[in-house]
C-alpha cells in the first residue's frame, strides 16, 4: 500500500465491497467522512457527493465518478480542476447489453402482447418475424451503447447506430450527427436510447423528434429520462404512435406515483438499474488510472467535461 488514499462517497454503493475491490489493486479506499489526514487524499470515487465535499481534499489529482453517465459530476460548480474519469468496465457494458437484448428481443417476439392475453385467458397466436426484418435503432454508440448495438445484431436484427462523430462498425449501419437523426427514427421499428445526458442531449427526443418515428414502432430507454419529453411520449403512446415502450430511467426519479406511465399497459417500467458498477471488475481500471495519473501516461475513461460525458 502507498501512503496516499482514494476518498469514498455514494449514498447507495457498497463500500466494503469497493474497498476490497481496490485494495486487490493497492490503492486504498477510505469513507470520506473517516479521513482525518485530508492531505494524504490523491484520489476520490464518488456518486453524487454533496456540495463542497472536493474543498476539502487539497492534493487532489484525480475524480472517479462511480458510474458510466457522468452528467450529475461535470455540471456542479464545485469541480475541481483535476482529471475526471468514468467507470469503464467491461461487465457492466455486458449487463446492460443483456437488458438491451431483453428489452429489443422482447418487443420483436411480441411478449407484451402474450402477457395481455394470458391474462385474459386467450391463445393468440402471433406469427414471429424473422429478426433480420426487423430494425433497431440505437441512439449512442458509447462504451454501453455499441456493446448493446452488437449485441442485438449478433441476434440478427438489422442494427442502425446513431452518434456523435462518424463510425464504422462491422455488422451495423451507422450515422452521426443531428441531420441523420430523423432517417434512424424514420426507419427503425425499436429504437433504443443510449445516449449521455449532455446540453445537446437533453430534450432531444420532443415531440416532434418522437413524431419522426415510424408509426406503431417500440421505444427503450436506458439512458437518461431527461432526453426524452416525458408528456410528448405520454402522449405518443396514449395515441398508439408509439406502440410499447420499455423504461428504466425517468425525468424524475424514483418516478412519481400520479405519473400516468404507471397504468400503461403496454409500458414496462423498470428502477434505473439496468446495469451497474460491479466492483470485483470496475476496480481494474481504477487500479490503472490511478497508477497511470502518477506517471502522468494517458488516463482510460477520461470525461470531457466541456463536451458533458
Ligand atoms: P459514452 O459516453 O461512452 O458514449 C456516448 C455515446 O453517445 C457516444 O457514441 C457519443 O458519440 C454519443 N453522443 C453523445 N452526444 C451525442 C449527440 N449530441 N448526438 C449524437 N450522439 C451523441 O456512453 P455509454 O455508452 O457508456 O453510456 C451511455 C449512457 O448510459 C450513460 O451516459 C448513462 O447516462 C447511461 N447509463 C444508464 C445506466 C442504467 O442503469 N440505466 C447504467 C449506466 C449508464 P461519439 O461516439 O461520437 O462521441
Amino acid at each position: 500500500m502507498t501512503s496516499e488514499l482514494m476518498a469514498f462517497y455514494s449514498a447507495h454503493d457498497d463500500f466494503n465491497a469497493w474497498r476490497a475491490a481496490l485494495a486487490a489493486e493497492d490503492v486504498e479506499l477510505r469513507q470520506a467522512d473517516d479521513i482525518v489526514e485530508a492531505g494524504r487524499v490523491r484520489h476520490a470515487l464518488v456518486w453524487k457527493p454533496p456540495h463542497g465535499f472536493f474543498a476539502r481534499f487539497p492534493n487532489l489529482g484525480l475524480v472517479v465518478n462511480l458510474g458510466a453517465g457522468v452528467d450529475a459530476l461535470v455540471g456542479r460548480s464545485d469541480l475541481p480542476d483535476v482529471p475526471i474519469t468514468r467507470l469503464s468496465d467491461p461487465k457492466m457494458a455486458r449487463m446492460m447489453a443483456g437488458y438491451v437484448l431483453f428489452a429489443v428481443l422482447r418487443h420483436a417476439r411480441n411478449i407484451p402482447a402474450f402477457e395481455r392475453a394470458q391474462r385474459q385467458r386467450r391463445w393468440h397466436y402471433i406469427h414471429p418475424r424473422d429478426p433480420e426484418t426487423i430494425n433497431v435503432g440505437v441512439l449512442g454508440l458509447g462504451e454501453l451503447g455499441l456493446t448493446a448495438a452488437m449485441e442485438c445484431a449478433r441476434q440478427g436484427f438489422r442494427v442502425r447506430g446513431w452518434s456523435n462523430s462518424p463510425k464504422a462498425v462491422d455488422g451495423i449501419e451507422t450515422s452521426a450527427g443531428p441531420d441523420a437523426l430523423e432517417a434512424v427514427l424514420g426507419s427503425s421499428d425499436i429504437v433504443v436510447c443510449m445516449l449521455p445526458q449532455t446540453a445537446a442531449t437533453r430534450g432531444l427526443l420532443d415531440a416532434a423528434r418522437l413524431a419522426q418515428m415510424r408509426s406503431g414502432a417500440a421505444f427503450v430507454n436506458v439512458s437518461r429520462g431527461s432526453i426524452v419529453d416525458e408528456m410528448a411520449l405520454i402522449e405518443a403512446l396514449r395515441t398508439g404512435h408509439i406502440a410499447e415502450a420499455t423504461l428504466d430511467v425517468f425525468a424524475t426519479e424514483p418516478l412519481p406515483s400520479e405519473s400516468p406511465l404507471w397504468t400503461m399497459d403496454k409500458v414496462l417500467i423498470t428502477p434505473h438499474l439496468a446495469s451497474i458498477a460491479l466492483p470485483a471488475s470496475a476496480a481494474r481500471q481504477i487500479g490503472e488510472n490511478v497508477r497511470r495519473s502518477r506517471t502522468g501516461e494517458p488516463l482510460l475513461g477520461r470525461v470531457d467535461p466541456g463536451r458533458g460525458y
